[in-house]
Parts: C-alpha cells; sequence; structure tokens
C-alpha cells in the first residue's frame, strides 16, 4: 500500500495526489488539455463546464457537449496553432499531474488535416513529449470515428501508418450505432497482426451484449468505458475471466447522464468481479477533472476506498507490459 495516496486521499489533498505516479489510458489528444491553460494562451477567460450536459430538443447530451466544446473552447484555440496548442496542453498537463504512463489518441483526419508527411506529425509529438512531459512514457492511439470511417481508405492509410513504428494501439469511438463493429474487423485483424493492441468504445451509450460482441469479434485487449456491462452478472464474470481491461471516465459518464453520481459509479462492481479497471479523462477540456481530482472524487464519495483506489492506479500503470 502507498502510504502516500493513503494520506492524500484521506487529507483530500490534490497536491498531494498530483504528485503520485499515476496513467492516463483513455484521453483523446486534442482535448487532453485543461481549460486553465488553454485560457492563459489565449489570455481569455474560459466559463466552466456545466454539471451535467442535458439532452435537449430530440438531442442526446453528447450533442449538448459538442455544441459547449465548439462554442466555449474552440473559438480559442483555431487553425493549426491552436490545434498544435491544444496538443501541447495534454503533454503539460501530463507532467503537471504526474502521469507518468499515458495514452492519448489522434486521428487520421485531424493528422493529415495539418500534416503532408506523417514523419513531420510524430516528429512534432515527439518533440511535445520530451519538452512539455519528459517524464511521461506515450502510448500514442490511433481513434477512428464509426461515423465517418471509410475502412478501406483507412486500412491502406493504417498499412503505411504501422511501417512508422509510432502508434500503440487502435480503437473505435464516436457513435455506437453508426457502424457495426463487425465493420472494423479486417483493420482489426490487420492491426493485431502488426502487433497494435486493439481498443473500442464500446458500452458508454449501448448494451452489455454490444461489449461483449465488439471484444469477441474485433479480439479486444482492451475497452473504453464499457459501462453498461455492469448490467449483466455473466458478462462481467466473462470479462474478469479474460481480463478484459475497462478503461473508465467516471467524471465524463456523470456530466453525460450515464450515471447519477460518483458514488453509484459501477467502477465499485467491476472492481468486486475482478475485472481490470482504469480511471481516466476522456476529454480534459471539456469535463474538466484530472486523472488526480477523479481519484479524489471517488474517493469522496465513497465510491472505492484508499487501498481500493492504489490498485487500480497500480493497475493502469502495470498496462505497460501489455506493450512489451
Ligand atoms: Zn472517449
Amino acid at each position: 500500500m502507498d502510504e502516500r495516496m493513503t494520506l492524500a486521499l484521506k487529507q483530500n489533498s490534490l497536491k498531494a495526489m498530483q504528485k503520485i505516479p499515476k496513467s492516463d489510458l483513455h484521453s483523446h489528444g486534442a482535448r487532453g488539455g485543461h481549460i486553465s491553460y488553454i485560457a492563459e494562451w489565449a489570455n481569455v477567460e474560459i466559463e466552466q463546464p456545466p454539471e451535467k450536459f442535458l439532452p435537449k430538443e430530440n438531442k442526446s447530451a453528447l450533442y449538448s457537449m459538442q455544441e459547449w466544446f465548439k462554442k466555449t473552447i474552440r473559438p480559442h484555440c483555431v487553425g493549426f496553432e491552436g490545434h498544435l496548442k491544444r496538443w501541447e496542453a495534454a503533454f503539460a498537463q501530463a507532467a503537471n499531474d504526474t502521469i507518468s504512463l499515458m495514452s492519448i489518441s489522434f486521428r487520421t483526419a485531424e493528422i493529415f488535416k495539418y500534416f503532408f508527411k506523417i514523419t513531420d506529425f510524430i516528429k512534432t509529438i515527439q518533440e511535445y513529449n520530451r519538452i512539455f512531459a519528459p517524464n511521461t512514457l506515450l502510448l500514442p492511439e490511433l481513434t477512428y470515428a464509426r461515423e465517418d470511417c471509410d475502412i478501406d481508405t483507412e486500412l491502406s492509410l493504417l498499412k503505411e501508418i504501422v511501417t512508422h513504428n509510432f502508434f500503440k494501439s487502435v480503437d473505435i469511438c464516436g457513435d455506437e450505432h453508426a457502424q457495426p463493429v463487425k465493420c472494423f474487423k479486417k483493420m482489426f485483424s490487420f492491426a493485431k497482426s502488426s502487433g497494435l493492441i486493439l481498443k473500442a468504445h464500446v458500452g458508454e451509450f449501448g448494451t452489455a451484449d454490444d461489449v461483449m460482441e465488439a471484444v469477441e469479434e474485433l479480439e479486444l485487449d482492451e475497452v473504453h468505458h464499457g459501462n453498461a456491462a455492469s448490467n449483466n452478472p455473466q458478462i462481467m464474470q466473462w470479462l474478469a475471466a479474460n481480463q478484459i481491461q475497462l478503461n473508465l471516465c467516471p467524471t465524463s459518464n456523470v456530466m453525460l447522464g450515464l450515471v447519477e453520481n460518483y458514488s453509484v459509479h459501477p467502477i465499485k462492481l467491476f472492481y468486486e468481479y475482478g475485472i481490470p479497471v482504469t480511471i481516466n479523462t476522456d476529454d480534459l477540456l471539456i469535463f474538466n477533472q484530472t486523472v488526480s481530482q477523479e481519484y479524489l472524487n471517488l474517493y469522496n464519495a465513497k465510491t472505492l476506498n484508499a487501498e481500493e483506489l492504489n490498485i487500480i492506479r497500480e493497475t493502469g500503470l502495470s498496462a505497460i507490459e501489455r506493450y512489451k
């Protein structure tokens, strides 16, 4: 048991919690920085996000979230310079919160919007890692949004991308109902044969069966979210037996209305079933809670105790083993 962790949690000390090595394994790169970092750079005041993003006029909470982001954050980081600043912010945040292992995701659309050559993009990211977060081990992830992923185009791009040995994992994100997971099968088979770790956003707005189907169909190593699995004991047992790691994002879930509050978050249930779970930020630039704050929030809500939270922290850090 890490005494520093117990003390930091008991004293509700964000400062102490920040100094303890942690991982962030579910973070969308260009949304991984802190609001205050962007506000300071742009020299503007940025309003805090609402407590929850509510669905309105037949539109989902996710839609409200995107609207808030477009209106509140994007105008302050426009164009290439603004996009670079958002990536930089993610690394600065990692250093600030002692994130020693970080998996952030990138989309090919954003990479090739700003760079002609993948090698220039890789150089830029490696440079940011070296300058802003030299003690953070980066596990870059390629993520594909279900709603606008043309599989054949992306697969041929992926074949070129893997030759550079930069990305460590692939993921699918976006609207869970936009495209069935089986459409991604050949891409994920190729990714697996290239040594990449396989992940997908699933069971956030979908069902427990969706989680199992995606893991089986795509041979996933990890799931981003997977909350819906908490509705099905058999599927939880199956995830535990297969040691499928769930990269959970409590504040994202609370703010999008998936769970009422931290105290009822299924992380506790997953932990009790023996499923490896990790605590992550998702989109810090929107949900505005750092990894350290996520730990404190779960402790203060009595969702998990200090020992359990420390074991979860260690699970996150030990994820590196999978990449060796
Ligand atoms: Zn996510």
